[in-house]
């Protein structure tokens, strides 16, 4: 078994361990949203977990159709919002990640623009 099952038993999900290792196993450990795939290390698969595309909070069922694997970024950015479908949720996540990780450039590049500058010639 590639994964460890510890990493499933520390998930707050009201999925079991059976029920979240048969949605990872049909998803391959990736998540469905970003694609990171949660064999590739023990870090990815410490953050693999299993996302409600309709969250449970808004009424989601505890059906297969309704689970995906998910990582656990994916899933605090896809947050308790209602998707009009699992693609459109995908879609509003890879939006998100994408701006995130714009604005993480920008602000990581900044400062070391600032000392290249501050340098004398
Ligand atoms: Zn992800």
């Amino acid at each position: 078994m590639p994964l460890n099952i510890m990493t499933l038993s520390r998930v707050d999900m009201p999925v079991s361990q059976a029920e979240g290792l048969k949605i990872l196993e049909r998803d391959q450990y990736c998540c469905r949203y970003c694609g990171l795939d949660g064999k590739a290390s023990f870090e990815n698969a410490l953050v693999m977990s299993v996302d409600f595309v309709v969250p449970r909070a808004r009424k989601g069922k505890k059906d297969p159709a309704n689970l995906v694997a998910c990582c656990r970024p994916c899933n605090t950015i896809k947050g308790t919002r209602v998707y009009k479908s699992f693609e459109d949720a995908k879609k509003y996540v890879l939006d998100k990640r994408e701006e995130m990780r714009r604005n993480w450039e920008a602000n990581r590049m900044r400062p070391a623009a600032r000392a290249a500058s501050a340098q004398p010639a």
